[in-house]
């Protein structure tokens, strides 16, 4: 998961880049860099968040009306600064592209370009795979007399050869701004614009929460596989959204995205009181009586508080975040990795003790987190702590950028609801219905359905085996650069089949 985005304007838009990142800043921390044009590229790029990598130093240099920025979260590829996007080429003429989302036949595309388009990517970051492709596509048009026409055909044949799930934005010197994604729309991209008193302000981004901040208004999502292309006298140019299913990621919904952001017309915020109040039916059935709703901070929240409000008992925050450990608490033992979770959390005592606590994650991925909440709560004294996850169980690895694990290490791939209930020591684990989720988010007023293959293994992108196998080396290969969300060691005991079970 990363975020992107492209501003175009009469001025210099340096300063609107950085303010769009540090919106999407929850994207990526790993990298981040921006790309401007005014006759030359310039760029600057590097490892750490947006604050570090962009000083007023910099930021004097990145001159051009044109621009494009990138906040990393490493899913392919080493976490090597040089990775860090955007990446620009002057073949056939000036590009600087950025993507967020994963190509998942990136070995055939490597494979592809270097055979028939004799172009050898340079590094492991698949965005190479996307922009040389279509930088070779292009190099087979007219180039002193490039047409909107031969652009879109270049996208096309881009889109059909690299597979996977990408929103990408890219300056084309002397030309304009574009911006396409993969034919499913898995990834969002959404188009805004601020009039000015010399002309308006297009801007792409990952999410509409950038457009608040900046004074832009939502123009449109880009949809799938739709490809819109900005000329030099800002006129707009459209190419035809592919004519098959809308199939959004709906994971970021429930976690990735801000909760102020509006994917496909639907509240991020709104959908996560939704998931909480659909939750409402199982923890009844379960026969818990919770006596408070709590939060994992801060992306179970509203879920939280939806579930509270359905079943009619006092939601508090109960566990406070500390936002401020930044990046640099990176360990290697288990032992540290569990201290720090301790640190971030510190929960209120006096609202936990001696009750019955249901606590409301976003999900549940390998289980160690959840186990370490579970534990700082009953520390606390609370007298039983149900487990409530607003995703449903985790079963399939995500293939499209979204870095949670492989099959391995996901705990309910590998285990039933009671060995995980007992793995994390909690008294009562309940999770969303994936057919509820599914009915959410099931095609509506127009605005399509969503993927759900990380809870029912079935793929967007049609079968995936032959692509599985290199997705796992691929990431095996890196692992270890970074921490991950939930990283605290693999799935307990991948060898023992049960959890050992914890009396209470
Ligand atoms: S597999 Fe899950 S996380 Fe990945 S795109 Fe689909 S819904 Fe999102």
């Amino acid at each position: 998961m990363c975020g992107i985005v492209g501003f175009y304007g009469p001025d210099d838009v340096a300063h609107d880049i950085v303010f769009g990142l540090t919106a999407l800043q929850h994207r990526g921390q790993d990298a981040a860099g921006m790309a401007t044009f005014d006759g030359n590229f310039h760029l600057c790029k590097g490892n750490g968040l947006i604050s570090d990598v962009f000083r007023p130093k910099q930021l004097r240099k990145l001159k051009g009306n044109i621009g494009i920025g990138h906040a990393r979260y490493t899913t392919q590829g080493s976490g090597d600064a040089e990775l860090a996007q955007p990446f620009t080429t002057s073949y056939p003429f000036g590009l600087a592209m950025v993507h967020n989302g994963n190509v998942i036949n990136f070995r055939s595309a490597a494979k592809r370009l270097h055979e028939k388009y004799h172009v050898l990517p340079k590094t492991s970051n698949d965005l190479e795979l996307i922009m040389y492709t279509f930088a070779s596509e292009l190099r087979l048009k007219n180039l002193d007399a490039l047409s909107v026409v031969d652009i879109f055909d270049a996208v096309e044949t881009t889109q059909e050869l690299v597979k996977g799930a990408y929103a990408t934005v890219t300056i084309i010197a002397g030309h304009g701004m574009l911006a396409f994604t993969d034919p499913l729309g898995i990834r969002p991209l959404v188009l805004g614009r601020r009039m000015t008193e010399a002309g308006p302000v297009y801007a792409f981004t990952s999410e509409s929460t950038c457009f608040d901040y900046l004074g832009f208004e939502f123009v449109q999502n880009v949809g799938p596989g739709q490809a819109i292309f900005i000329d030099q006298n800002f006129e707009v140019h459209y190419k035809n959204p592919y004519q098959l299913p809308k199939t959004f990621c709906v994971f970021e919904y429930i976690y990735f995205a801000r909760e102020d952001s509006t994917i496909h017309g639907r509240l991020v915020a709104r959908e996560r009181v939704r998931l909480g109040k659909m939750l409402a039916r199982k923890v009844i059935e379960s026969g818990i009586q919770p006596d408070m709703v709590i939060d994992v901070p801060s992306s179970g929240y509203f879920a939280a508080s939806g579930l509270a409000e359905a079943i009619g008992v006092p939601y508090r925050r109960a566990l406070v975040k500390n936002n401020h450990m930044g990046r640099s608490f990176i360990v290697s033992s288990q032992a540290g990795r569990e201290d720090i979770v301790r640190k971030k959390l510190n929960p209120i005592r006096e609202f936990v003790e001696g009750k019955k606590i249901a606590v409301v994650d976003d999900s549940i991925v390998r289980g160690t987190t959840s186990r370490r909440i579970v534990r700082i709560l009953r520390d606390a004294g609370a007298a039983e702590v149900y487990f409530i996850s607003s995703a449903p169980p985790i079963i399939a690895p995500c293939i499209y950028g979204i870095d949670m694990a492989m099959s391995t290490d996901l705990i309910a791939a590998n285990y039933t609801e009671e060995e995980i209930c007992r793995y994390i020591e909690a008294d009562k684990v309940i999770y969303q219905s994936v057919e509820d989720l599914q009915e959410l988010f099931a095609e509506d007023k127009g605005h399509g359905g969503g993927c759900f293959a990380c809870f029912t293994g079935n793929y967007p992108t049609g079968d995936i085996t032959k692509y599985l196998g290199h997705i796992q080396e691929e990431r095996e290969s890196h692992r270890g650069d970074k921490p991950r969300k939930d990283a605290g060691g693999l799935v307990p005991s991948v060898s023992a089949k049960a959890p050992a079970p914890t009396e209470h």
